[in-house]
């Protein structure tokens, strides 16, 4: 059984925590994969120390020199890309052709962010005076906190970390407590891959403590988290008070609208793979379809046939299409939704109930569970739930449709299912969601395509693709001027 450690200033440290957590598989809770010692307050802060320490030598070295160190790290993953994928399918539970996926995901992001490193470019701007103009600069922040969650242990790391040493900052690492194993790996890769001691530091501990020191440090001058509202908003909170730059990327409450003139396979067959793949555990997870009456009644039998083929199991074994919730906490929440969904008067179609028998008992397996006639009030309708739980909200047209896929604090995704080309611009135009898909799930995104939330989701800059730098950058403005006389006009 491994017992994971810290990596502070170019070391792996035995963490002297009194406390400590174990790595468990969620497909079978009798393989206990590790130990987890929570980093203590006093480690945290030596993470932060080592951090700054690194940062002048980092920040002065050539951006393309950094980029370089980044593209040996995405060829490191392509080369580990099975091992981490069997690490994160064994510690997180998603199926290992979602693992495998989202390796290539990670890959993909080290690769765009290793190339941007020859693209960290300003502009010129000529100037209203003669003899003068102007130009812009990107310069690195600083330390940088980034605080991930568990559901994308890997991808959402990777976006986060090698944009920010490209940028030119160094980074403390606060992966998820429930997935050590693949955020070791991570700095691992980055290590062999030649980052300098102190560049990147992981910390493994509670958000409670470790990441509370972390991001409550004065030397970290910016913090990315990607997790819940509740923790992100207070992280907002208290790291803006002093300043701190902040990014949060939240959760999602995310619609499909399914109007009567769609392809319904194809609306059915999208709906499925974006409410329960990855167990619904994807923040941009269909968690809402808006349906209008006409065709409402067999989407709901077909999703609802669909569902219940669908092969539950340990995500390693090929085959599986779904695997469990994460860990107790989660597999609980998600049955007690399913308790007040019943409560509110939804109709339950299918699922409803954890999987037992044959093993499963070992596992937090839940069935992929469809409510019908949920109306907007509901808690199951508002809430995000992170499960396989689907809802769906009946409507009589496209614009009562608009407003219930609108009627949301989150916004995150969303996507619409149609042929006639009027009403999905107007969609396009008048969804209230930072990304939106059309006659495709709400999940998914590609390396060089920016991506994040608006509303209740999403706080600062965009992660990835153009935008993916813009956080981890400060913009400095230079005047010229090359008249060698003092400023007549233009004295404001
Ligand atoms: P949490 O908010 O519980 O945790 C996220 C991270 O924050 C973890 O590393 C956690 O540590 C840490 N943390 C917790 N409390 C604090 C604190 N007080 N100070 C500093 N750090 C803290 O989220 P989950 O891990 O449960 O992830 C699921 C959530 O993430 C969902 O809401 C989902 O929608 C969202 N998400 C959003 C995405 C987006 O792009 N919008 C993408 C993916 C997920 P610890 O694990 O030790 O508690």
């Amino acid at each position: 059984m491994t017992t994971y450690q810290n990596f502070i200033g170019g070391e792996w440290i035995k963490s002297c925590a009194s406390k400590s957590a174990p790595n468990v598989n969620p497909a079978n809770t009798d393989d206990v994969i590790g130990d987890i010692p929570l980093a203590t307050r006093e480690e945290a802060r030596r993470a932060v120390e080592a951090a700054a320490e690194a940062f002048a030598k980092w920040r002065s070295t050539p951006a393309p020199t950094r980029g370089r160190i980044v593209a040996q790290a995405a060829r490191l993953l392509e080369t580990n890309k099975e091992e981490l994928a069997q690490t994160l399918t064994r510690e997180e539970g998603k199926t290992i052709a979602e693992s495998r996926g989202e390796l290539q995901r990670s890959i993909n992001v080290a690769e765009f962010c290793a190339g941007e490193s020859r693209r960290l470019t300003g502009e010129t701007i000529p100037s209203e005076l003669p003899l003068n103009f102007a130009y812009t600069i990107k310069q690195p922040l600083g330390v940088v906190a980034c605080v991930t969650p568990w559901n994308f242990p890997v991808a959402i790391p990777v976006w986060k970390i090698a944009p920010a040493l490209v940028a030119g900052n160094t980074v403390v690492f606060k992966p998820a407590t429930l997935t050590p194993g693949t955020a070791t790996r991570i700095v691992e890769l980055f290590e062999e891959a030649g980052i300098p001691p102190g560049v990147l530091n992981l910390i493994l501990g509670s958000g409670s403590e470790a990441g509370e020191e972390i991001i409550n440090h004065p030397a970290v001058k910016a913090v990315s988290f990607t997790g819940s509202n509740g923790v992100g908003i207070r992280l907002y909170e208290q790291a803006s008070r002093r300043g701190a730059k902040v990014q949060c990327e939240m959760g999602g409450k995310n619609p499909v609208i399914v109007l009567e003139d769609c392809d319904i396979d194809l609306a059915v067959e999208s709906t499925v793979q974006g409410a329960f793949g990855s167990t619904g555990q994807r923040c941009t997870a269909t968690s809402r379809a808006v349906v209008v009456n006409q065709i409402a009644d067999e989407f709901v039998q077909r999703i609802a046939k669909r569902a219940q083929s669908m092969r539950i199991g340990a995500g390693v074994d090929p085959q599986t299409e779904m695997g469990p919730s994460v860990d107790e906490n989660q597999f609980k929440t998600v049955l007690q939704y399913i308790d007040v969904g019943r409560e509110d008067g939804a109709t339950m179609v299918c699922g409803g109930e954890r999987v037992t028998g044959d093993g499963f008992d070992k596992g937090y397996f839940v069935r992929p569970t469809l409510f019908d006639h949920v109306t907007p009030d509901m808690r199951i309708a508002r809430e995000e739930i992170f499960g396989p739980v689907l809802s769906v909200l009946r409507v009589k047209d496209f614009d009562e449709a608009m407003q219930v896929a609108n009627d949301s604090e989150y916004g995150l995704s969303s996507s619409i299912f149609s042929n006639d080309a009027s009403r999905i611009f107007r969609f396009v135009d008048d969804i209230e969601t930072g990304m939106t898909h059309i006659n495709s799930p709400t999940t998914g995104g590609e390396a060089h395509i920016p991506f994040g939330g608006i509303k209740g989701t999403g706080i600062g800059d965009r992660e990835q693709g153009s935008t993916a730098l813009d956080f981890y950058t400060d913009l400095k403005v230079v005047y010229v001027d090359y008249t060698g006389r003092k400023r007549e006009g233009n004295l404001y």
